[in-house]
């Protein structure tokens, strides 16, 4: 009897254990599958991409958040970054970015070419240095190397203005049927010239541009 006791006790701890461990850490996505993350940042934006080859994050939260940012990503059993966007250099975004960075290998980083001289954005930039990769130029057209779906950069399209908004790099994501669009803080201007351009916008998903204010869409 004891003996039937601790083969059913031994069972239940292994059952327990798998599905801690399926919980900790879900099974990455496989050929075909796309997963897609929006980040609880509180006011900021932090968005992750992957499929089976890709792991893309798109902003990293204010200063601050980036510990969460590397909790979430371990939390998905993720060792290394493919690429990590900075959309623009406002601190809601790029905040935690240097924390990330500093947790993971991070093959490309992706910017526009805009400066910008708080503190913050010099962190960045001291973080990119470390991880000893140089920062690939976003403007409207480049790509991000994939083999599971398109990552196309539609914007900045010209130069922006002094709003670091209108720097935004946005980004369109094409996966077999479906489509999205990441906006970054792209303020209205940005909205006009993709229409005056003729850049194929259209989207299953829009992640609203400026959190979703008055000043675009
Ligand atoms: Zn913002």
């Amino acid at each position: 009897m004891l003996k039937w006791g601790s083969t059913i006790l031994l069972a239940l701890c292994l059952i327990v254990i798998f599905y801690t461990t399926r919980d900790e850490e879900p099974p990455a996505p496989t050929a075909g599958q796309m997963e897609i993350y929006g980040f609880d940042v509180g006011q900021g934006d932090s968005t992750f991409i992957r499929t089976k080859e890709d792991a893309i994050l798109i902003d990293g939260g204010n200063n601050g958040k980036g510990e969460d940012v590397v909790r979430y990503l371990q939390k998905l059993g993720i060792k290394r970054l493919t690429a990590v966007i900075a959309t623009h250099p406002d601190a809601d975004h790029i905040g935690g970015l240097d924390t990330v960075l500093d947790a993971f290998p991070v093959d490309s980083v992706y910017a526009p070419r805009v400066t910008h001289t708080t503190e913050t954005y010099r962190d960045f930039l001291l973080a990119v240095k470390r991880e000893g990769v140089t920062i690939k130029s976003v403007k409207a057209g480049l790509k991000i190397p994939s083999e599971a779906a398109r990552f196309t950069f539609l914007a900045p399209l010209t130069d922006g203005t002094q709003d670091l908004n209108s720097w935004s790099a946005v980004l369109r994501v094409e996966h077999g049927q479906d489509r999205f669009l990441f906006m970054g803080d792209a303020p209205i201007r940005t909205e006009q010239q993709l229409l005056e351009s003729n850049t194929d916008v259209r989207a299953d998903v829009l992640k609203l541009g400026h959190h979703g204010a008055d000043t675009s869409s």
